[in-house]
């Protein structure tokens, strides 16, 4: 018998398989026939509660989603090693060729208070070592709001690794060259989960502005 967490998301598959399977709704039957063909990459954070699809309510085969701790793009590497998200998005643009590929950010990002605050994480774990691809968005951050103001910093931090993430995007030549050739739209949101508010990376000022809903 499952456990009641489960038996909830059991629950919400039956829903899901009497809406696209056996009603009138076809998504399904075309996306199985005719492959996927999204138009957008979201690389958002793991947090339960910044759900890509459900912040934006996507239908099935709209968002291809690279999800992780902090919504960060590591650096482009060349070679070996098991680069999971790198592999997520030199997939997305150059099999799938999406238009946009979206780097969503949120507050309350604990993987931003893990880079601020380690010693709240396991030492020398997984969490430690994936945070400093943030480095300098923690650099940036000291920069700009006083270490005593908890809040400030973390928020600040939070927006700053969104702007070393499209950084570090543009760092895969496959990427570079869609830019270029075929006009790749590269966008960092923000979600405020505090306020239900979207800010949106300006690319001229290079600041996050509230998007006019
Ligand atoms: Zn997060």
């Amino acid at each position: 018998m499952p456990k009641r967490a489960i038996a909830r998301l059991m629950s919400g598959f039956r829903q899901f398989r009497e809406k696209f399977y056996l009603g009138d709704d076809t998504t399904y039957n075309k996306l199985s026939s005719g492959g996927q063909g999204p138009k957008t990459l979201i690389i958002g954070c793991s947090d339960s509660r910044v759900d890509p699809a459900i912040l934006s309510s996507a239908g099935p085969g709209e968002l291809f989603v690279v999800r992780n701790i902090a919504n960060l793009v590591p650096p482009y590497e060349h070679g070996g090693g098991s680069h999971g998200v790198s592999a997520a998005i030199e997939f997305a643009v150059v099999n799938l060729k999406v238009e946009n590929v979206i780097i969503l950010g949120h507050r309350q990002c604990g993987g931003i208070k893990a880079l601020l605050y380690p010693k709240e994480t396991q030492a020398g774990g997984f969490v430690q070592h994936w945070m400093k691809i943030a480095e300098p968005a923690k650099s940036r951050a000291l920069r700009k709001a006083p270490i005593e103001d908890q809040d400030a910093l973390w928020r600040h931090c939070e927006l700053e690794s969104i702007r070393t993430s499209i950084e570090n995007l543009r760092s895969f030549p496959f990427v570079e060259e869609a830019l270029q050739n075929r006009g790749l739209n590269v966008l960092g949101l923000y979600f405020d989960l505090e306020t239900g508010e979207m800010l949106e990376l300006n690319e001229k000022d290079g600041e996050f502005s509230a998007i006019a809903l």
